[in-house]
C-alpha cells in the first residue's frame, strides 16, 4: 500500500496576533505533526534557542543557503531575512508527516505558488487596537520596531482573503478550537487517504 504523504500547513498572522500561543496549544495535542525550524539573521530575543525557535545565522550565511536553493521560500520582515529550509520539509512530508510552517504572507505566497496543495491559514486578533496593545505589553521590541510592525500588520491583514481559512484569535480556547478542527479536516480529506475496507 502506498504510504499517506503529509500535508503541508502555512500558519500566518501578523505580529501580536497569538500565532504562537495558538500553536503551542495545539501542537501538543497532535500526534505526527512537525513544526518547521526557519532560518533567520534576526538576533535572538531573551529565552530563544538556536535549534529551536530558528536557526540564528548570518546574512552571508543566508545568502548561501538562498544560492544554493537550500530555502524553500524567503522573505525579507522588518529589516531582517527569515527561510524555510527545504530539506526538513520533504523529508518529513515523504515520511507521512504533517509540516507547519510559521511564516509571513509573501513565504506563504511563493509556497502557495509552489505547492497549491499547500493549507494556508492567517490568524488575526480582533481589532488592530488589541493588537497594539499585545505588541507593546510584550515589551520585547524598541519603539520604532513596534510602530514599523504595526505598520507591517496592516499591510499584512490585506492579503487575508488569499488564504484558505482565516481564525480570529479573541479568546484563546476558541481559536485553538478552530486551527485544530481545520487541521483535523485535512487529515480526513478523502484524496488524503487509502483506506480499503475489506
Ligand atoms: P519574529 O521576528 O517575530 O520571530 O518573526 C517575524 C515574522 O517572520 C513573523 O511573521 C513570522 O511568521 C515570520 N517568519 C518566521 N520564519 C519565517 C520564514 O522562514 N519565512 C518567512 N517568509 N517568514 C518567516
Amino acid at each position: 500500500m502506498n504510504k499517506r504523504k503529509g500535508s503541508l500547513f502555512i500558519i500566518t498572522g501578523p505580529s501580536g496576533a497569538g500565532k504562537g500561543s495558538v500553536l503551542s496549544r495545539v501542537l501538543p495535542s497532535l500526534e505526527n505533526v512537525f513544526l518547521s525550524v526557519s532560518a533567520t539573521t534576526r538576533k535572538p530575543r531573551p529565552g530563544e534557542e538556536d535549534g529551536v525557535n530558528y536557526y540564528f545565522i548570518s546574512r552571508e550565511r543566508f545568502d548561501e543557503m538562498v544560492e544554493r536553493g537550500e530555502l524553500l521560500e524567503h522573505a525579507e520582515y522588518v529589516g531582517n531575512c527569515y527561510g524555510t529550509p527545504e530539506g526538513p520539509v520533504n523529508r518529513r512530508l515523504e515520511d507521512g508527516q504533517d509540516v507547519i510552517l510559521e511564516i509571513e504572507v509573501q513565504g506563504a505566497l511563493i509556497v502557495k505558488e509552489k505547492r497549491p496543495d499547500a493549507v494556508l491559514v492567517f490568524i488575526v486578533p480582533p481589532s488592530f487596537d488589541i493588537l497594539e496593545r499585545r505588541l507593546r505589553n510584550r515589551g520585547t521590541e524598541a519603539e520604532e520596531v513596534v510602530e514599523k510592525r504595526l505598520q507591517k500588520a496592516r499591510a499584512e491583514c490585506a492579503h487575508m482573503d488569499d488564504y484558505d481559512f482565516i481564525v480570529v484569535n479573541d479568546l484563546l480556547d476558541d481559536a485553538v478550537r478552530d486551527l485544530s478542527a481545520i487541521i483535523t479536516a485535512e487529515r480526513c480529506r478523502s484524496s488524503k487517504n487509502q483506506i480499503k475496507l475489506v
